[in-house]
């Protein structure tokens, strides 16, 4: 799917991404009523506060406020990583794929894809034809990395547990891309901890679902948290005073993290709208609604959309509808209607 386009003109539904939510009121008061102090020096006691709870939330030792998704996959890879090692990833990964290649361009990391199974999963066959023997003419294979949920897909917890054991087993390091792990966990109905289980790291968004405006945070063992905080640096993502944006973090996930349960529960309304609407094939899990239009009439009803201030990302005959925090029920059955509309009379 490709990233979502601007709006051009005024939006009254945005279901392109749930990164397009606006703090609330009482998020926005939490940043201003919040402590800080020089993040660099280890002084802002609310960016400390927020790692701490994520860790525990997710149980791990320690944990990394970073500026994004993108940096904290970037530096999970690059401590678990050195020069001339491999990783192997699913040719649809967000670190893979949408990172601009970054473990290769910053990190020297040769990125080893592996083509995902419809259901998200890597297969293990695969898996194991792609780990090189020790020999000098092979990059060194040294970490698996999984997404969860990936293209709004929860993976099988028996599969993570099957898979994360094998490369173990051969001494390679897991990391999962976790900026979903939220709605993994919400929509299987355990705990953030039970999706993070098998993982020696493990990267959350802060700004995704949970309607933060900013943040991503890194959990592993304390050395490894160690390690990430100088290529943190390195890599631009320092920050000073950045308990301001810790505390929207933390208003998330005390307020905003159950709340998921609805976004699950409007993508389904959403889902079962659409596909009553002749030409559309649907798919729906957690918070994504993934439609294949028509070749003939993909581009009229995307551009008719837009018109009528209805945001979604579309490429080609795909469609992408996310449900956030700024989509209620509401919105989902006006955004239905007006879909709706479009078929009558033809
Ligand atoms: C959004 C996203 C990221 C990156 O997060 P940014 O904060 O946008 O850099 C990484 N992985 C997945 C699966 C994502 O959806």
């Amino acid at each position: 799917m490709s990233y979502p386009q601007a709006a051009s003109g005024p939006v009254l539904y945005d279901f392109r991404s749930d990164t397009v939510t606006r703090p609330s009121d009482a998020m926005r008061a939490a940043m201003v009523a919040a402590p800080v102090g020089d993040d660099v020096w280890g002084d802002d006691p609310t960016v400390q506060r927020l790692e701490a709870y994520c860790a525990e939330l997710l149980g791990f030792e320690a944990g990394l406020f970073v500026p994004s998704g993108t940096q904290s996959n970037l530096i999970g890879l690059m401590v678990h990583c050195q020069r001339g090692d491999e990783y192997l990833v699913g040719q649809d990964a967000h670190t893979y794929k949408y990172e601009g290649g970054g473990a290769a361009v910053l990190g020297s990391i040769q990125p080893q894809p592996i083509e995902n199974l419809a259901d998200g999963s890597l297969p293990l066959e695969r898996l194991k034809r792609a780990v090189k023997p020790d020999d000098a003419h092979f990059a060194r294979t040294r970490l698996l990395a999984l997404e969860n949920t990936i293209g709004g897909k929860v993976l099988p917890a028996s599969y993570v547990r099957m898979v994360t054991d094998w490369a173990h087993g051969l001494g390679l390091a897991t990391h999962l891309d976790g900026a979903r792990l939220w709605n993994a966990a919400v929509a299987s109905q355990v705990a953030p901890a039970d999706i993070a289980s098998g993982f020696d790291s493990v990267s959350v968004c802060l700004s995704k679902g949970l309607g933060a405006p900013v943040g991503s945070v890194l959990l592993g063992k304390r050395d490894f948290i160690q390690a990430g905080r100088r290529w943190r640096k390195m890599l631009g993502g320092g920050m000073r005073q950045s308990g301001m944006l810790a505390a929207a973090g933390l208003h998330a996930l005390e307020h905003n993290l159950a709340r998921l349960a609805d976004d699950h529960a409007n993508a389904a309304l959403l889902a079962e709208g659409l596909r009553k609407l002749p030409g559309l094939t649907v798919e729906n899990q957690t918070n994504m609604v993934f439609v294949q239009l028509e070749p003939g009439m993909a581009q009229g009803f995307s551009t008719y959309l837009a018109e009528q201030g209805l945001l979604v990302s579309s490429v080609g005959t795909a469609q992408r509808w996310v449900t956030h925090l700024d989509v209620d029920a509401q919105a989902v059955a006006a955004a239905l209607a007006i879909a709706t509309r479009y078929f009558e009379g033809r």
